[in-house]
């Protein structure tokens, strides 16, 4: 069942939006050659509860951190740890924020120092696919709507989504009905009502859409190890069209 949020919880969720979209700007300013993602993972959490709210991550089924960081052919769930990131690396990087008992969820991937011309394509792409999966969050739509639209602007771009991780609902906790994958068919699905709350999250790979997870249970990579790139807003459906929940000050719409 889609639970459907009031003004004032969805009011809520943008809250926690705020602080997870100056967090991951924070982080994303950060990030340089030699830095490690478990000094990532620390500026995360200290400004997620200077601002009074909590990493939602930490202690989630067992998460033992409060982001995930997960580089170049890691698609998504790494574990912060030594790591440190190299010049020419894609970092991906997974916030969520609980505040006031409601979730924000969002994802960035980054340059590290300089990357190549086909790297900066599939993060260009993969934020574009997001974007037209958000514009389709409309009253009216149907969730298949979302899931073809990020599908065309990847698979158009000659690159894959991940087939096996999906969107979700996000409200009170962070997964919650419906599931939203990358890809599928228009004009199926749920039709999307306003107090809906998504989150949207493209996972992209270069190469084919196969993934396997690591010996640690959590990091999710590539088969073929190519690269791969991930982006995420959440995303609420109202009267007056998609209210991104969690959009960025450097984000330049
Ligand atoms: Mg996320
Ligand atoms: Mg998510």
């Amino acid at each position: 069942m889609i639970i459907r949020k009031s003004q004032a919880e969805v009011a809520r969720i943008a809250a926690a939006g705020r602080v997870l979209a100056d967090c991951i700007d924070l982080l994303a300013d950060a990030v340089r050659p030699g830095v490690t993602t478990e000094e990532l993972d620390r500026i995360a959490e200290a400004f997620i509860r200077e601002r009074g709210g909590v990493p939602t991550f930490l202690g989630y089924r067992g998460f033992p951190r409060s982001i995930c960081a997960s580089p170049n052919d890691m698609v998504v769930h790494g574990i912060p740890g030594k790591h440190r990131v190299a010049d020419g690396d894609v970092l991906s990087l997974d916030v969520g924020v609980t505040m006031d008992g409601f979730v924000a969820d969002s994802a960035i991937s980054v340059p590290v120092g300089a990357v190549d011309a086909e790297a900066r394509r599939l993060m260009d792409v993969t934020r574009e696919s997001l974007e037209a999966g958000l514009a389709e969050c409309r009253i009216g739509r149907r969730l298949g709507d979302v899931s073809h639209a990020v599908q065309e602007v990847v698979e158009a771009a000659g690159f894959s989504v991940v087939r096996s991780l999906v969107g979700h609902g996000v409200g009170r906790t962070m997964h919650e009905d419906p599931q939203i994958p990358n890809y599928g068919e228009p004009g199926r699905g749920p039709r999307l009502a306003e107090g809906m709350v998504f989150a949207i999250e493209p996972m992209v790979n270069a190469g084919g859409h196969e993934v396997y997870v690591a010996d640690d249970g959590w990091g999710i990579y590539t088969s073929d190890g190519s690269l791969s790139a991930h982006f995420e807003h959440t995303v609420a459906v109202t009267r007056n069209g998609p209210k991104v929940l969690t959009r960025r000050r450097s984000e330049k719409m």
